[in-house]
């Protein structure tokens, strides 16, 4: 029987799933269960044939959905086949360098977290107790969205504010999406047949949220991402870069609470906020093109600002071996990959407008002509990174 990982994604109200091969990354099944808690709660399955089958877990919460997925894999002859299971935990602080079996101490560790990740955090908790109660005789493996950036320095991570908030508070940088920066830049150093250690490279991670990464030698030396993921480059609902005054501002000129202020500057703000229309890039480019302004304009402050923070990144490195786009942005979209390089000529980024349009499907995801400071497209696959440090730390622990 092959040997497989359950890997585990749990929000407070989701939990994503997927079956990975540990030694081929392929993965026979995955599925979402969302509304968990609501008389709406619903499990679907994407099974090894591409079909989609939708469980009825009305009311259901975690432990309900994941007995569905286990009873599913059960079914299908593949419960005996999970070794492990990884789960992806957004926040660990600086206790968490690395991946790391779970024990009572990594728990109360990221428990600790809870106060820089209250959405984050408690939700990945939930969906680890829950499936160490239904998958006991496995290992279970955190993996975290901040470990990678864990070797920047301080000079990265410091905000200039009074240091003991950082001493103690924990006030201070930590980076996302470290899972997915982590694994691009591994994936392009293969590619590229070099070793990690000889390049430096930036990725920009370009998703719903979105953050840039410095990385030199393999190791994060910045991010645009900080305390929390509000930081940085502008995201589909969230506005990244403010004035730091723009909460007393608004709490003094109109009548929102700091919460309200809060919510605004993460779910109502970004391209959602600018446009007026969608936080979603497709839907802006579509209307942009068909002459909508407002999306127009949020799509060209997505972009300028992304190219300063790029060029931002460059200042670490020296110099820039390959810019890397992923995330669902990132890989698909041909125009924001033009914008963004022809903004960055200072970097010295020429396109080549064909292998553009090719990205992801030319040999090595290059996007730019011979000569320039090469830019790639390199799909990121955070299920299979997780599984392979779930693998690594399993074998370890033998
Ligand atoms: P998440 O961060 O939730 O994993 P994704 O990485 O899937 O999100 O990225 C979602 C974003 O990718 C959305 O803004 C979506 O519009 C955008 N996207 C996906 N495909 C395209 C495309 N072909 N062109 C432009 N944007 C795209």
């Amino acid at each position: 029987m092959s040997s497989n990982i359950l890997v585990i994604n749990c929000g407070s109200s989701s939990l994503k799933f997927s079956v990975v091969n540990s030694q081929s990354g392929e993965q026979p099944i995955s599925g979402l269960a969302e509304r968990l808690g609501d008389a709406e709660a619903i499990v679907t399955i994407k099974t090894s044939n591409g079909n989609k089958l939708t469980f009825d877990i009305s009311g259901g919460e975690h432990d309900q959905a994941l007995e569905t997925i286990l009873n599913y894999l059960q079914q299908e002859n593949l419960l005996d086949s999970i070794q492990a299971v990884g789960h992806r935990v957004v926040h660990g602080g600086e206790h968490f360098t690395a991946s790391t079996i779970i024990n009572e101490d990594v728990l109360n560790a990221i428990e600790s977290c809870n106060h820089l990740a209250p959405l984050h955090n408690p939700a990945n908790l939930i969906g680890i107790r829950s499936s160490q109660k239904l998958l006991n005789k496995v290992p279970h493996v955190a993996v975290f969205d901040t470990a990678f950036h864990q070797t920047m320095p301080a000079q990265a991570y410091l905000y200039p504010v009074p240091y003991e908030l950082y001493q103690k508070e924990g006030v201070r940088r930590y980076g996302f999406h470290g899972t997915s920066h982590r694994y691009v830049s591994m994936a392009l150093a293969e590619k590229l047949e070099k070793p990690l250690s000889s390049l430096n490279l930036i990725s920009a991670h370009l998703g719903n949220g979105c953050s840039a990464t410095a990385i030199k030698a393999g190791q994060s030396v910045d991010t645009t991402m900080g305390l929390t993921p509000l930081e940085g480059l502008v995201m589909g609902t969230r506005s990244g870069d403010v004035d730091p005054s723009l909460h007393h501002f608004l709490c003094t000129q109109t009548q929102m609470t700091i919460d309200e202020v809060n919510t605004l500057l993460n779910k109502k703000s970004g391209l959602l906020g600018l446009s007026g229309l969608s936080n979603d890039m497709r839907t802006l480019e579509q209307a942009a093109s068909e002459g909508n302004q407002q999306a127009e304009i949020a799509i060209q402050v997505f972009c300028y600002r992304l190219a300063k923070q790029i060029a931002a990144l460059a200042v670490p490195l020296g110099h820039v071996d390959g810019l890397i786009f992923t995330g669902g942005i990132g890989e698909n979209s041909v125009s924001i990959r033009q914008r963004v390089l022809e903004q960055l000529t200072v970097l010295g980024f020429q396109l080549d407008p064909s292998q553009n349009e090719l990205a992801g499907k030319s040999q090595l995801g290059l996007i730019t002509q011979a000569g320039s400071t090469p830019a790639y497209v390199v799909n990121t696959d955070e299920e299979w990174m997780i599984a392979k440090d779930t693998q690594t730390c399993v074998t370890a622990g033998e």
